[in-house]
């Protein structure tokens, strides 16, 4: 009972922290330059604007493959081959295709990735490709079921695909509690906060001070940016979240996503009001949990207590499938 009052309000101020702290940061900003207005080239009133971005191939495919997902989702006609397919295309799309050097797929490239949109907002204010990229991310959560994360994000694929691996191999993998891997997650979050704010960690350029970015060491995205970085410690910094990711991705379900993204705790935030999600049939379950155990998430059985905050769905049909009375299914809530 006390978390059902005390939860809601701490998500709607986290929500209105994150997207207030953009705006803080530009008039930070401007009060740094007075009368120089916004740099050229970085403003958004100086480059291409919102829609520009939108109707970028990247963006366009991300709405398809999410509109084909749920599609799929919502006729329950995703099975495995479907899903192997969309989310190796989501993979090469927007991890590997950057890194051919073909012109065709230059603006496939992650970039800004998702963390990246989040994190470089709160730190230096909107811009028009952190705007777009957050746009869509927001809207596919809020249509659901975590539209982005389930089946368009690169990093999530993988692990996605790692985790149907695992099965076929038949590794054991662990399932941690919602409530540590969250704990982890936001104090990650309020970490960055703290470092971007305080700058206590920081570089000098020119007369700007740059606060450091936590996320920056962390961000398993940068894998798919396959250059050699200048020194071995930078390597590290590079590469290591996402080697790190695809090897805990065998023994634990979306490790990265659960325990470090700031996008994973964003979309959690939202998804609690996502239009399409895991439904269960009122009354008729005889609570045998067999969904709950087949499934990798922590989710299920929050969803079948009707829990005010549900753990992250990924949509990957485990509990749906898994229900030997067939009554779970991606549709919309009723309350
Ligand atoms: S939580 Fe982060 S890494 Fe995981 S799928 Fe979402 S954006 Fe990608
Ligand atoms: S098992 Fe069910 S609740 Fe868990 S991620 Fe898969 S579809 Fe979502």
């Amino acid at each position: 009972m006390l978390t059902k009052r005390i939860i809601p309000p701490v998500y709607l101020i986290m929500l209105a922290v994150f997207l207030s702290l953009p705006m803080l940061a530009m008039a930070q900003e401007q009060q740094q330059a007075p009368g120089q207005g916004l740099r050229q080239g970085q403003g958004p009133a100086a480059g291409p604007d919102f829609f520009d971005f939108l109707l970028r191939p990247k963006f366009i495919t991300m709405l398809v493959i999410a509109a084909v997902a749920l599609v799929l989702l919502l006729t329950k006609r995703m099975n495995s081959r479907l899903k192997i397919l969309i989310l190796l295309v989501s993979t090469f799309l927007y991890g590997i295709s950057a890194n051919l050097g073909l012109k065709f797929f230059t603006g496939f490239s992650m970039h800004p990735s998702p963390i990246c949109a989040a994190t470089k907002s709160i730190l230096y204010g909107f811009r028009m490709p952190m705007i777009v990229t957050l746009a869509v991310i927001i809207f596919l959560t809020v249509i659901g079921p975590k539209l982005f994360c389930s089946y368009v994000c690169p990093v999530g694929a993988i692990q996605e695909l790692i985790a149907m691996l695992a099965d076929k191999l038949k590794i054991r993998r662990r399932k941690p509690s919602f409530w540590l891997s969250q704990t982890v997650r936001v104090l990650i979050f309020i970490a960055f906060i703290f470092l971007s704010w305080t700058a206590i960690i920081h570089t000098v350029s020119g007369n700007r001070t740059v606060a450091l970015s936590l996320y920056d060491y962390i961000n398993a995205f940068h894998g798919y940016e396959i250059s050699l970085q200048p020194t071995l410690l930078d390597n590290l910094f590079h590469f290591l979240p996402f080697i790190l990711t695809l090897f805990f991705a065998f023994f634990t379900y979306r490790p990265f996503c659960y325990f470090v993204c700031p996008i994973g705790l964003i979309t959690n935030v939202i998804e609690q009001i996502g239009i399409f999600r895991v439904v269960k049939k009122k009354d008729a379950c005889t609570d045998c949990l067999s969904c709950a155990a087949k499934s990798p998430c922590p989710a299920v059985a929050e969803i079948l207590k009707d829990a005010v905050l549900v753990p992250d769905c990924f949509a990957c049909t485990v509990c749906t499938g898994g229900c030997n009375q067939d009554l779970l299914k991606f549709g919309i809530k009723s309350n």
